[in-house]
């Protein structure tokens, strides 16, 4: 077996800054806003900070990039990390794109807030990205600081983990830095501006292209430039698919389509709502990106949304993400069309998307269930009254699947005593009237009878079932709680967090209360039920 060597120093990285190489650079060199024409990228220097201080390492993405812990604990580490230095071969960048924010055309907006620092090969020749957000403004910032707080920088550097290790794509996170330096901040937008602590997260993909980085070429008819774009990313992430050609731009899309139908099917699985799935926010590569006002559902509600902006219209909540992200890439359709210039072709892409999402729905489904594959005359019916039942009384939805696993195929109370294994699920028992309790025992005698016919042991759907509905999801008053902790100056809660969301799917005992639905106390608390774009 070959061992890798770790690096030591980070200026040991091997970096191939493809994207800047291939791509026009914004010719204007100083850092004002503006906007940027011809260009996908503008370079741009991370804003130096006073007192940087490591906050959180994802010890599984250091070794992505192969640094050693020693490396990571070290004082070069913390300053590369907080924008302070740039290591050898990094180049700094902010990436121009575009975007439709809530269903509207916004125009420009590109990385405000997040410097790219380039692209490593690791020791697998696998190509990441890095990318520091909160590092300062870049010519993309408009009015804004290019700054991120301590409390968002916590939720996108956990979140993005427990995403990952839950199996859902996504972009990743390796660092966690306080600045030393303070944010001014409306948190909720009522005039209570307040400085809170400023932090940077270090992410990390193959790369941070998104639907909106077409968008805005074809928007500006900067035709050659939309073609250029594609190319590289086609090249890049997609060498499979051959030289660029029209086909081939055809199959990259479709691509694309299947590439976010599987994501969006994750987030249905788990229970994750993203809060802003504006087209900027749509990654080229179907990872989930930007972690904003995201949130898990407790009670499973498919109305609800965390994000307070869009309390009114709920465009964004649970129940809508597959429809956004259809709304979605018909936008990205309509950017790559002058390369296609063939309606029918990137509509029969569209259908692909909408197949794929059934097809992977009811697989999803089905695996939830236990249930060895999706039968349509028994299933369909028996997923649609699960949901509705879901909905009727206030069910936590990771409890609740995570139970059904304990329910017996081979029960022989009918009664009562069957729902016991579900009763944790439940948030206000007083809910649970006779008439909800028939119905609930109906659909369960109809699933042990669907599982009898299935041929597995208990056994058998137990563990299968543990491997997709998982014990443990970064709860929503968990997240505020690692916050309030970190804001006195405690951050054992993060680490912990990250450490038990390693194993989402196990059962562990140091993090039982971990495991359980939400505490009444959170029911309302600001962060642990709603939360503003402000971070
Ligand atoms: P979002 O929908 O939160 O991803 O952000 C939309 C746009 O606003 C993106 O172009 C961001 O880069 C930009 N943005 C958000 N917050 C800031 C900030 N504090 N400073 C500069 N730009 C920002
Ligand atoms: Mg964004």
């Amino acid at each position: 077996m070959n061992t890798i060597q770790l690096l030591t120093q980070l200026d040991d990285l091997s970096f191939d800054n493809h994207f800047i190489r291939d791509l026009p650079c914004d010719t204007e060199p100083h850092n004002y806003p503006r906007q940027v024409f011809a260009a996908c990228y503008s370079p741009v220097l991370p804003t130096k900070v006073v007192k940087p201080q490591r906050v959180a390492v994802s010890s599984e993405v250091a070794e992505l990039l192969d640094l050693s812990p020693e490396l990571c604990s070290s004082e070069d580490f913390t300053q590369v990390f907080a924008g302070n230095r740039l290591s050898k071969g990094m180049e700094s960048y902010a990436l121009c794109y575009g975007g439709h924010q809530f269903g509207h055309w916004a125009g420009q907006l590109g990385d405000g807030r997040a410097i790219n620092l380039g692209e490593i090969i690791n020791s697998k020749g696998e190509r990441w990205a890095l990318q520091l957000k909160g590092a300062g403004p870049t010519p993309y910032s408009r009015t804004a600081d290019g700054l991120a707080v301590l409390r968002s920088s916590i939720r996108e550097f956990l979140c993005s983990e427990a995403m990952h290790h839950l199996g859902v794509p996504t972009t990743r996170a390796l660092s966690l830095t306080l600045t030393g330096e303070s944010v001014i901040r409306d948190m909720f937008y009522n005039g209570n501006r307040k400085a809170e602590p400023g932090a940077v997260v270090c992410r990390v993909a193959p790369s941070f292209t998104r639907f909106g980085s077409f968008q805005l070429l074809t928007a500006r008819r900067d035709l050659a430039l939309l073609k250029q774009l594609a190319d590289h990313t086609i090249r890049t992430h997609h060498p499979h698919l051959g030289e660029p050609s029209v086909s081939v731009y055809v199959a990259w899309f479709t691509e694309i389509c299947q590439k976010t139908a599987e994501m969006i099917v994750h987030w249905q699985r788990v229970g994750f709502v993203h809060g802003v799935m504006n087209t900027d926010n749509m990654s080229i590569l179907g990872l989930t990106i930007d972690y904003g006002p995201y949130g898990w559902l407790e009670n499973y509600d498919p109305n609800w949304t965390p994000n307070t902006t869009d309390a009114e219209h709920r465009r964004y909540r649970f129940g809508n993400q597959a429809e956004i992200a259809f709304w979605n890439l018909g936008q990205l359709a309509n950017a790559l069309y002058p390369l296609i210039e063939q309606v029918e072709a990137l509509q029969e892409a569209l259908n692909i998307y909408t197949a794929t999402f059934e097809q992977g729905w009811q697989a999803m489904m089905a695996n939830k269930l236990g249930l060895r594959c999706y039968q349509p005359e028994t299933d369909e019916s028996l997923f649609s009254d699960l949901i509705a039942l879901l909905q009727r009384v206030e069910t936590d939805m990771t409890v609740f699947y995570r139970q059904l696993a304990m329910i017996s195929r081979l029960a022989q109370d009918h009664d009562e005593t069957l729902m016991l294994p579900l009763m944790s699920a439940y948030y206000v028992p007083e809910q649970l009237s006779a008439e909800y309790k028939t119905h609930l025992l109906t659909w369960l005698n109809r699933y042990i009878k669907r599982v009898q016919q299935d041929n597995r042991s208990d056994e058998e759907r137990r563990t299968a079932m543990h491997a997709v509905n998982p014990n443990y999801v970064l709860r929503n008053y968990l997240a505020q709680l690692a916050i309030d902790k970190a804001e006195a100056g405690d951050f054992t809660m993060i680490d912990e967090l990250l450490d038990c969301l390693r194993r989402p799917y196990d059962e562990q005992p140091d993090y039982v209360a971990f495991a359980e639905k939400r505490p009444d106390w959170a029911r309302q608390r600001a962060g642990c039920s709603m939360l503003s774009c402000s971070s």
